[in-house]
């Protein structure tokens, strides 16, 4: 045998673990052993809202364990069809700023573009589960549209990429993108949203890492981790390369009932997350998006929590509390 100098993700191409992705529920159960009587609900569910797991997450998923923190993110259940009062489609109300295909203007200075209709995955608690994305999936020439808008707006000094997730664009349509955002005089920064290196750690590839190691715009990089088991050896090595090539890294994390809204849990995720280089910056109150109530933790809980974690963590582990809110100038900080 001759011993691995490399971890092996590194031969496994993100491209195919994007084709691989679990789509189906009877082969996720089967994998994960899970109990056959939460099947004929998980498929119901999942034709609502598809199931999708890319396969190296679902390696960190304790087989057997309906409760585990990572499955309940990703499993299609019963509870998805159940409609509740206060709960809707557009809760964000993203759709009215819209103002050309691809780009959601809702805040002075950044702008946020959807590069990629689709994500990798399909947490069941997503806010834009109902989102209209194939009326956002813009062409290279609806992109000039949307870099004419940058262009002829001087205040925009920071571009977000978002989606769905962006990483799951290729490297050539981001480079062609980079460069067009780098190429606009008042942007000085370009800001990433994605799971994409907690969900599949070899997207973080040598050409995107190239990539943003050579565009002059600073560049920061928002993960979506949730929980501390989230993070692997392979997610702890693409992270370590993204502070090589010079990205500066947070996290944000959705507050999800029964998954990380433990004390425990949330002191955990700040110290493995600095443990690996990404500094905890939003922890958000679930948007009120129907199909996804059951994950929602009450105000008052959260404020303990938060509560909890300033008189235990030092206040740069400390993220800050918000909920979102349509019409609002900024996202709303929850006062403790
Ligand atoms: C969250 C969000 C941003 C970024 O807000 P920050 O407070 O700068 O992180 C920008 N645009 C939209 C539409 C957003 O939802
Ligand atoms: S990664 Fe984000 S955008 Fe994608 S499904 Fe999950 S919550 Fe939604």
């Amino acid at each position: 045998m001759i011993p691995h100098t490399f971890p092996t993700w590194q031969s496994q191409n993100w491209q195919d673990e994007l084709k691989q992705l679990i789509r189906d529920p009877k082969e996720l159960f089967e994998y994960l052993q899970l109990p056959l009587t939460l099947l004929p609900n998980a498929l119901r569910a999942s034709d609502d809202f598809q199931l999708r797991v890319p396969r190296p997450y679902a390696a960190r998923i304790n087989k057997g364990n309906i409760n585990d923190p990572l499955l309940r993110q990703v499993l299609p259940t019963g509870e998805e069809l159940i409609a509740q009062p206060g709960y809707s489609h557009d809760p964000l109300g993203e759709a009215q700023n819209n103002p050309v295909p691809g780009v959601i203007h809702k805040y002075h200075g950044r702008l946020l573009l959807i590069v990629s209709g689709s994500c990798v995955i399909n947490c069941r608690y997503c806010f834009r589960r109902h989102f209209p994305y194939s009326d956002n999936k813009p062409s290279r020439q609806e992109w000039q549209q949307a870099l004419d808008y940058i262009r002829a707006d001087s205040s925009l000094t920071e571009i977000i990429l978002s989606g769905g997730d962006p990483l799951s664009s290729s490297n050539a349509q981001l480079q062609w993108l980079i460069d067009a955002i780098g190429a606009i005089q008042h942007v000085e920064r370009l800001r990433i949203h994605t799971r994409l290196p907690i969900m599949i750690p070899s997207r973080i590839d040598a050409t995107f890492l190239q990539m943003l190691q050579q565009t002059h715009l600073q560049t920061i990089m928002v993960i979506h981790c949730n929980h501390p088991q989230e993070i692997d050896t392979d997610v702890n090595l693409a992270l370590r390369q993204l502070q090589q090539a010079g990205v500066t890294l947070l996290n944000q994390a959705v507050l999800l009932k029964g998954i990380n809204d433990t004390n425990e849990v949330q002191i955990k995720l700040s110290q493995s997350l600095f443990r690996v280089g990404v500094l905890p910056y939003y922890l958000h109150l679930l948007d009120r998006v129907s199909g996804a109530h059951h994950f929602g933790v009450e105000e008052d809980t959260a404020k303990n929590l938060l509560v909890y974690l300033r008189n235990r963590l030092p206040g740069y582990l400390v993220p800050k509390l918000v909920r979102e809110e349509a019409g609002a100038p900024s996202k709303t900080p929850i006062a403790t």
